[in-house]
């Protein structure tokens, strides 16, 4: 009887796939995706690339220098987290994938 309810209940209810990647999928709150930076607001204080566990982040200030490479990220979110203007943020992009070095390089 049980399998039977079963049967029934997967002939009606909506299919579990999802048409990923035609439609593109929501990330949950909180997600940790692509870096987002805005260089208007960064004050080239540092303390981003000071939290970064791997070393990633390069910044001199004098030059109003801000790099930061993807390849090396462990996307652990404790540049954000210290940021004092803001302006770096990880996003919702997960799709990073690409065979160029300087594809994973945020300036
Ligand atoms: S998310 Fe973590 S590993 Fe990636 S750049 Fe920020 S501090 Fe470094
Ligand atoms: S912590 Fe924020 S303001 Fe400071 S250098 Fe990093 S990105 Fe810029």
């Amino acid at each position: 009887m049980k399998m039977l309810s079963d049967i029934i209940k997967n002939l009606v209810r909506k299919p579990s796939t999802e048409k990923y990647p035609y439609t593109k999928k929501k990330t949950p709150k909180g997600f940790r995706g692509k870096h987002e930076y805005d260089r208007e607001k960064c004050i080239y204080c540092g303390l981003c690339a000071k939290a970064c566990p791997v070393h990633t982040i390069g910044v001199i200030r004098d030059k109003k220098f801000w790099q930061l490479d993807l390849s090396k990220c462990i996307f652990c979110a404790r540049c954000e987290e210290v940021c004092p203007t803001k302006c770096l943020k990880l996003g919702n992009e997960f799709e990073m994938a690409s065979d160029k070095k300087e594809d994973f390089i945020i300036k």
